[in-house]
């Protein structure tokens, strides 16, 4: 069963931390974008079985609820899904209308993933977002009047970091099913390069992180970065957690079949030239595949279970990893009971240190 990501490179404003493949709306050709990845979906070559699409970005709500549903009509006809599969779209919190809502709901849309961000007006200037915390609000009221799964997505290590508390107080009352954060980082090629002395050292990004857990101690922490109530859980980004394999389509966007990952042309143009034409393509070892599996396990709060692991790989995950694993355990960054490897709290905060362990 395969995981599928579309990436839609539309965004109406360009953010000056983000680093995605992504193009200004008004710059771009929607319909040519439209037509280019329905054919790159038709024409896809591989397994039939799907679980979940993911559509990311760039900021797909940015397409017409008609483009969507070309896209959405060509996944259905190329791939078969199973009636509960999970189908999310990113949108920005300005894009989100009842008109949108209904829209993405007829496409066959059941899950938003919403780019909040932050609920402090001050926070979401720093960031150049387009919306303030007032049409954050809104449109977290709109997206949950529509659909029952949701994710309020956040960053946080934004100045003023005195206001994360505010965000994080804002989020509680808005009760979302699902939530997700990251820590703001300072890319060499974004305009926010020049602002890379501002950055918060680790013990600070630590802090604000540890802030969060304790203020969503009433959600499931099941990956590093996400918090889910009951049944929330993001079906799509198991997958990836799982090193398990999805499709991609549309601009940049990358896949993983039969242990290749590779890569769409992320230029808009050579994507419109030629969709699904791949711009690097890598196989990866049997080594590789398996170091990925136990390094991206190890981000969920459930771990690595050791016959999930034997059973993929036909061997004990000690063959490999054995000596790894035994120091990690000492350094108090994983617990092993037996049947399951898992990160400890200490080994979610410095889960970093553990893929160089890994790594070797
Ligand atoms: S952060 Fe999102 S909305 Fe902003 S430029 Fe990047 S992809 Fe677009």
């Amino acid at each position: 069963m395969l995981a599928i990501y579309v990436h839609i490179p539309f965004c109406k404003t360009l953010c000056p931390y983000c680093d995605f493949v992504k193009q200004r709306t008004a710059a771009g050709n929607r319909d040519a974008f439209t037509a280019a990845v329905t054919r790159e979906i038709l024409g896809f070559a591989g397994p039939r079985e799907a679980c979940s699409v993911f559509f990311g970005g760039g900021t797909p709500s940015q397409l017409e609820p008609a483009q969507l549903a070309a896209v959405t009509g060509a996944l259905r006809e190329r791939f078969d899904f199973a009636p509960e599969a999970e189908w999310t779209l990113e949108a920005n919190p300005d894009d989100v209308t009842d008109d949108a809502a209904r829209g993405w709901l007829d496409a066959g849309i059941n899950r938003v993933s919403l780019g909040v961000q932050s609920l402090d007006d001050q926070t979401l200037r720093y960031l150049g977002r387009r919306h303030n915390a007032a049409a954050a609000r809104r449109a977290c009221e709109t997206v949950g009047r529509h659909f029952e799964r949701w994710s309020l997505d956040l960053m946080f290590g934004a100045p003023p970091v005195e206001r994360w508390d505010d965000t994080l107080r804002a989020v509680n009352e808005i009760d979302p099913p699902h939530v997700a954060a990251y820590g703001l980082t300072y890319e060499a090629s974004t305009p926010f390069a020049r602002r890379a002395h501002e950055a918060l050292d680790d013990d600070a990004m630590l802090g604000l992180y540890q802030r969060m857990e304790a203020a969503f101690a009433d959600y499931d922490h099941y990956e590093i970065s996400n918090f889910a109530k009951v049944g929330q859980h993001s079906a799509h980004n198991l997958v990836y957690w799982r090193n398990e394999p999805y499709a991609g389509f549309g601009t940049g966007a990358y896949c993983f079949v039969d242990g290749v990952r590779a890569r769409n042309h992320p230029g808009a143009d050579d994507y419109l030239r030629a969709p699904g034409e791949k711009a690097e393509a890598l196989r990866l070892s049997d080594h590789e595949v398996k170091l990925e599996t136990v390094i991206q396990h190890l981000r969920l709060r459930t771990g690595l279970p050791r016959d999930y692991y034997a059973q993929r790989f036909g061997e004990p995950v000690e063959a490999e990893f054995g000596p790894a694993l035994a120091s990690l355990a000492a350094r108090g960054l994983l617990a092993d009971d037996g049947k399951v490897i898992t990160p400890t709290r200490e080994g979610f905060y410095l889960n970093n240190e553990i893929g160089l362990e890994l790594v070797g």
